[in-house]
């Protein structure tokens, strides 16, 4: 594994992020469940202009895996996924992204403060998590990567051995402070609210697996 360091405008987001007494912390989920839904879009238009590819309904989905007992939260997409260079560029730069133009009113409407309106993306993982892990192989190349980081201080990038395309984003959730209870974010019955109030737009099917213990 190799570390590197952020460029400067996502350093700058990221400590907002992590330092952030922004109190709407639980956007993150939409933030990443948006980005998951983002990635399989774009492997549906790849299947409609390539003749080598079919779209099978059933193949298209969000998992989300919350675990108490490691305190882990995991959002998985079939999605489109990334090749090591467009980690690179997508996860260490902070994203001049557009993407806001896709929001619906509604969404819109929600957002009224600041933060929300700007789409923050997948940085808002730092406000629950003191370390975020990112499986992900394209549906362009052979190889898998992992993406690594515990917040400002940079990334690390290696191999994994993922076998199927899309991405796995695994949030080690942080540990309750005074003001806030990061523990919800490990409780199912949090996430399926936050998902019905968040992300009900989203047109592919969200699934929540929970781990008896
Ligand atoms: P935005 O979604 O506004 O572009 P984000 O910070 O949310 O910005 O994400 C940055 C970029 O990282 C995305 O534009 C996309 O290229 C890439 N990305 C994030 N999540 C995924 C994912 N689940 N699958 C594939 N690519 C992703
Ligand atoms: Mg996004």
């Amino acid at each position: 594994m190799e570390k590197k360091q952020f460029k400067s405008e996502s350093k700058r987001l990221m400590d907002l992020m992590v330092n952030s007494i922004y109190t709407n912390k639980e956007i993150f989920l939409r933030e990443l469940i948006s980005n998951a839904s983002d990635a399989i879009d774009k492997l549906y238009y790849k299947t409609l202009t390539d003749k080598d590819r079919s779209f099978d309904k059933d193949d298209y989905y969000i998992r989300i895996l919350p675990n108490k007992d490691n305190r882990t939260l995991v959002i998985e997409d079939t999605g489109i996924g990334m090749t090591a260079l467009e980690l690179e560029e997508n996860l260490g730069t902070i994203a001049k992204s557009g993407s806001s133009d896709f929001k619906s009113e509604q969404e819109m409407e929600e957002d009224f403060d600041i933060i929300g309106q700007f789409g923050v993306g997948f940085y808002s993982a730092f406000m629950v998590a003191d370390k975020v892990e990112v499986e992900t192989k394209s549906v362009d190349e052979d190889k898998a990567h992992l993406w690594v980081s515990e917040g400002t201080d940079g990334y690390e990038i290696g191999s994994s051995d993922r076998k199927s395309h899309g991405l796995k984003i695994t949030l080690h959730i942080k540990e309750n402070t005074e003001d806030n209870h990061f523990d919800e974010y490990l409780e199912p019955h949090k996430i399926q609210q936050l998902v019905e109030h968040y992300s009900n737009y989203i047109s592919y099917p969200i699934k929540m697996v929970v781990e008896k213990s």
